[in-house]
């Protein structure tokens, strides 16, 4: 391979929990590959985890050293793609699909899967170097425009939307068949439920979230809002559609309540990730007839869509309630591990946002 087709890109690689090293990765860039300068990450749980070491010991073991981050924007740089030209800012879709991996190459699963559950995606962040480096490369496909009217604030949020857009697409058709309820008073439930009222139009009397938190349930003003501390989940009726962004050790008793809640023949839409098994009461589950779904990755078409839905001005008034006041300025390792550790230990409702200075 010629000099010119490989870049060279100083990483921040999490070598053992806590612990930051700056080294540099070489990449070689193929044609139809895009390389893009990071400017800008959202921390998410699952950087949290490795960085915080809550992961499981072979995970860390297997993964580990490997730059964090999956939920990011930047600048192209480099374009060897015909559809993207250098200076574009850009949204960074990081489920890259197996196709475009082993392009050329035969692609083992036999049957055909969706890009985001095919088992050889890569996934930025987890077990492949992530967005906390100065050059990604990525195939064209994993880079999307972000239009003038959308800020880089808003813009990335894009990820963490996607996830909740991949996830109504398996209920879209039947959400104004009854209520809807989101369980999760977090950012995902919050994305989750702005979505559901400004792109699914559902009113304020048909969206209902539950949640444990008064102060972070006072954030979703186009919802009714419940406790769960205090909600009669049996009794209650004319729920049909219940999307789950719990997880963790939340998640048994939101999807026992969901299942109390929902009415038979409903859907119970499974977002929240959980390191451990959690016990489901199928006895329930079948009586009612319920539709059980999961879903956790987007694609890079997910991500198409929502350039588009975020330049609604009402939608970005109420996703930038989840923007915090201040963003972390990142240029060295130093600057990192001061802002993971923050993070890691005040957790508080807003998103945490790097900008990255190379
Ligand atoms: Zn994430």
């Amino acid at each position: 391979m010629r000099a010119e087709d490989t870049v060279k890109s100083k990483a921040y690689q999490l070598t053992t929990p806590w612990q930051f090293k700056e080294t540099i990765l070489e990449h070689d860039v193929k044609k139809g590959d895009v390389v893009v300068k990071p400017s800008m990450v959202s921390i998410c749980h699952a950087d949290l985890r490795y960085y915080t070491g809550q992961r499981r010991k072979e995970a860390l073991e297997r993964k580990l050293p490997m730059s964090l981050f999956h939920e990011g924007i930047g600048e192209v740089v480099t374009s060897k793609n015909d559809s993207i030209h250098s200076g574009q800012r850009i949204v960074i879709v990081p489920n890259i699909p197996e196709r475009l991996i082993n392009s050329g190459s035969e692609i083992s699963t036999e049957r055909k899967v969706a890009d985001n559950y095919s088992k050889n995606s890569a996934f930025l962040g987890s077990g492949y170097d992530g967005i906390g480096q100065e050059h990604l490369v990525l195939p064209g496909e994993n880079v999307v425009p972000i239009p003038a009217s959308i800020s880089d604030d808003i813009a990335v949020l894009a990820e963490l939307n996607s996830v909740s857009y991949q996830a109504l697409k398996h209920v879209s058709e039947e959400l104004s068949d009854g209520q809807v309820a989101v369980f999760g008073d977090g950012p995902v439930g919050y994305l989750t439920a702005a979505m559901l009222s400004h792109v699914y139009q559902i009113d304020r009397s048909n969206l209902i979230v539950f949640g444990a938190v008064e102060e972070k349930l006072a954030h979703f003003d186009f919802a009714t809002t419940y406790n769960v501390k205090t909600f009669d989940f049996r009794n209650f009726r004319g729920v049909t559609t219940v999307i789950e962004c719990t997880g963790g050790k939340f998640s048994e008793t939101a999807i026992d309540q969901a299942i109390d809640l929902i009415e038979p023949q409903g859907r119970l839409v499974l977002m929240g990730v959980s390191e451990e098994r959690v016990p489901i009461n199928t006895r329930d589950v079948l009586e009612k007839g319920l539709k059980i779904y999961g879903s956790s990755r987007s694609t890079s078409d997910d991500f198409r869509q929502l350039m588009l839905l975020f330049r609604d001005t009402n939608y970005q008034k109420t996703l930038s309630k989840l923007l915090p006041d201040q963003h972390d300025t990142i240029e060295n390792v130093d600057d990192l591990k001061y802002a993971m550790d923050r993070t890691a230990e005040h957790k508080g409702w807003q998103k945490a946002i790097l900008d990255f200075k190379w």
